[in-house]
């Protein structure tokens, strides 16, 4: 198995499920979808055959994949889409990270530090949170200061 940590790339925690290298990050779980990190990888491909049909594997698990410097989201040798993420207000809960078997291989980690680490567990929850900041977090034509923009206006008409 091409586990994180053995290779020499950068990994996607937001990652495909179907990439050949892919991996359960985490389970989805509770309210809010909040990911529950795996002690270890395993295999996406052993998994993905138990997934009910009609359900989008993403819905359930979170996966981690190569990051790749075809991916839309990449801006130069940075990640753009965790540059977006970091700039949504801070999650209030800033206490110890989950314990993460991507962390040393993690792009979002090489990239921003503990930071990353916090956002990232409630990062599938932003579709139910709001549908279109979540739009436009994803979006890799979205700019920083756009995002910036929006959630401003959205503060000042509460
Ligand atoms: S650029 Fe970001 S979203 Fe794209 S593969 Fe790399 S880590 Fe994932």
């Amino acid at each position: 198995m091409d586990e994180p940590g053995t290779d020499h790339v950068n990994w996607c925690p937001s990652g495909d499920a179907h990439r050949p290298e892919s991996l359960v990050l985490g389970v989805r779980s509770g309210e809010h979808g909040n990911v529950v990190y795996l002690d270890a990888p395993v295999p996406a491909a052993d998994v993905l055959p138990s997934i009910p049909e009609g359900i989008a594997p993403g819905r359930v698990l979170r996966f981690a994949s190569h990051c790749t410097s075809a991916c839309a989201n990449r801006v130069g040798d940075d990640c753009g889409l965790i540059r977006r993420i970091q700039t949504l207000p801070a999650p209030r809960d800033s206490g110890p990270v989950p314990r993460c078997h991507l962390r040393p291989r993690c792009k979002w980690w090489n990239q921003t530090g503990v930071d990353a680490c916090h956002r990232c567990p409630a990062l599938a929850t932003l579709n139910s949170a709001d549908d279109r900041l979540a739009e436009l977090v994803a979006d890799p034509a979205t700019t920083v200061e756009q995002l910036e923009s929006w959630i401003a206006e959205a503060e000042r008409t509460k």
